[in-house]
């Protein structure tokens, strides 16, 4: 089918997004042509401003406007524990629970070997850097329950033990294979409450 280049651009770009499909796309690019020019500028202005002033928090690789992040600039919070988590979505999502009152350390993904990706590749050498600090006592190893996030646990497990430092793990009860960002709050605070020493 033929489009004209400015719209077949823009298709282009929303079928980049993670479950746009070429007919969405079609739909959302009309959908862009009605709006009013204002909100079309207000929303390009959101997507470049989200990625141009966004950055990871050097302490615990968050995402933040500002540096360190609000949570680690946060002297009110608890420097004993660290919660280890795969995504910025998920320290959002425990966050919303209420309940953990720690430090996060953002990994940015798992360990893979199928597809490549070791311990270097994501952000474990400035865990293990933070974790020389003497104020540590506890590491949750809050990664998701699939094959990747058990054995991003395993190797962190493994590599921390020696240095004495309480290990829990986040207890199953999240569906396996699922993703932490996708917990309700009840779950994920049970599989909190829940966490077994490793
Ligand atoms: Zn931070």
């Amino acid at each position: 089918m033929y489009y004209p280049e400015p719209i077949s651009k823009l298709i282009d770009s929303f079928t980049k997004l993670p479950g746009i499909g070429p007919k969405t796309a079609v739909r959302l690019a009309f959908f862009v042509l009605n709006m009013k020019e204002n909100d079309v500028l207000d929303f390009a202005k959101a997507l470049v401003n989200a990625k141009r002033e966004l950055t990871h928090c050097s302490v615990c690789g968050h995402i933040t406007d500002q540096d360190p992040c609000q949570i680690c600039s946060d002297h009110t919070r608890d420097d004993s524990v660290i919660c280890v988590v795969q995504d910025p979505k998920d320290v959002i999502a425990m966050e919303k629970m209420r309940e953990f009152n720690g430090r996060y350390h953002v990994l940015h993904g798992a360990i893979s070997p199928m597809d490549g990706i070791g311990p270097e590749d994501i952000n474990v050498p400035d865990l293990i850097k933070r974790l020389k600090d003497d104020k540590v006592e506890e590491l949750i190893l809050a990664t998701n329950p699939n094959v990747e996030g058990e054995a991003t646990a395993m190797y962190i497990s493994r590599l921390v033990k020696p240095s004495g430092i309480r290990i829990t793990r986040i207890a199953h009860g999240l569906p396996m294979g699922g993703d932490l960002e996708y917990a309700d709050e009840v779950t994920l605070s049970k599989a909190l409450e829940g966490r077994r020493e490793l």
